[in-house]
């Protein structure tokens, strides 16, 4: 006989995704057979350059990768981690105490929070943000306290609302952004790193964006900030800087004692990362700079061509100067972002994600991805001409 199954508590107490409704009328209508125009997704539509692929091959044939992998990653992979680091923050990471590969990012965000959080802790969470980030949390039992974000501060929270707050256990960050495409200023992370160390927080920073900014401005990392070290785990990623997002591979970095927690969760759950597939990433991180450069040039020109393609519609919109995300005010007519998102689908057969699915200050905004062509750019662009 069929037992009741019921989820857990802690399943139950998830918000509610507020992508389904647009990701069921996307599914209906690729069903139906329509030429959608995909501006919804954060995954890179070229695919992993061919150095990287091929280095995969090799190390996949060579049967001392076929193990369990160590869990604190290779050795080498860590090296070479920390040469990348120093050579793109000046920043000198241990390789041995301050560096930990993980199967991506997402998952070390995810497992991280189980290390250091007790319930009740009290955690400061961004509104607009990166969903990933709220059930993790709460998963941990932490309660989350959203700080708001606002256009108007150029998508950067005000550090004395922060001050604020009382009994603080840790605070998530996200520069460049997503979605809203905002790079931190130095100024920031220096107040919210002192702040941090006066209050005794932790600071959980997601740079899953690092290398794709614009026009030559390079966006800092938290630990180039004096003191960071105390108090801060940033997470990196390969998924964005070499178009690897189904790879699986990341690494966090920063402080000893926030490593060494997440070490203690991850030994519990994972048995590490396929060898081979380390192996490649230590071949990505030795790319060529000429290479991540076209990679920055492919997202710049999509940029420019949206930009200039929604302006000509009388859409007023600032570029971003990194991310590859368009977070733009909705178009006079529309009330409200999951309206807009809903008639760009019904109307011109294009996939746009509304704001307010990133938390209520998101509300009024639309989140335009530059992962197509510029041909389909140019394409959404005359679909959108007719619907404004
Ligand atoms: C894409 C993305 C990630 C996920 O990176 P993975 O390394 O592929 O897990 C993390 N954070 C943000 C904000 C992202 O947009």
């Amino acid at each position: 006989m069929a037992i009741n199954i019921e989820f857990s508590d802690r399943l139950k107490e998830l918000p509610t995704y507020l992508f389904v409704e647009i990701d069921k009328a996307k599914r209906e209508a690729m069903a139906q057979g329509r030429d959608i125009i995909n501006l919804g997704i954060g995954d890179p539509d070229l695919p992993t350059h061919k150095h990287i692929v091929d280095s995969l091959c090799d190390a996949a044939k060579d049967p001392s990768n076929h193990h369990y992998a160590f869990d604190a990653g290779l050795p080498k992979l860590r090296a070479e981690i920390a040469v990348w680091f120093n050579k793109r923050f000046q920043v000198n990471l241990d390789t041995d105490t301050e560096i930990y590969p993980l199967i991506g990012s997402k998952e070390g965000i995810a497992h991280f929070p189980l290390g250091v959080i007790n319930p009740k802790d009290k955690v400061l969470l961004t509104d607009p943000a990166y969903p990933a980030y709220r059930p993790t949390i709460q998963f941990a039992g932490g309660k989350v306290i959203s700080v708001p974000m606002k256009a108007g501060n150029d998508w950067i929270p005000d550090l004395k609302k922060i001050e604020a707050y009382k009994d603080i256990k840790m605070m998530v960050i996200n520069y460049p952004n997503n979605p809203t495409a905002a790079v931190a200023t130095k100024e920031f992370y220096q107040g919210l790193v002192n702040l941090a160390r006066e209050k005794g927080f932790i600071i959980l920073s997601d740079m899953a964006y690092s290398e794709v900014y614009f026009e030559g401005k390079k966006p800092l990392s938290i630990l180039e900030i004096e003191g960071a070290k105390d108090v801060a785990i940033e997470f990196h990623s390969f998924s964005k800087t070499y178009y690897m997002t189904g790879w699986r591979l990341g690494w966090a970095c920063g402080n000893k004692k926030l490593i060494a927690a997440l070490a203690k969760v991850k030994t519990n759950c994972d048995s590490g990362i396929f060898q081979a597939i380390q192996t490649a990433g230590i071949t990505a991180l030795k790319t060529s700079d000429d290479v991540i450069d076209e990679m920055r040039q492919t997202f710049q020109d999509r940029r420019d061509y949206l930009i200039n393609g929604l302006r000509s519609l009388g859409w007023k919109i600032e570029p971003p100067m990194a991310s590859f995300y368009v977070f733009a005010k909705i178009p006079k007519g529309f009330n409200n972002s999951m309206e807009t998102a809903k008639a760009f689908l019904d109307k011109a057969d294009i996939v746009i994600t509304p704001g307010v699915g990133f938390g209520e200050n998101g509300e009024g905004y639309v989140r335009m991805a530059l992962t197509v062509s510029r041909e389909r750019i140019n394409e959404a662009v005359e679909r959108i001409r007719k619907i404004l």
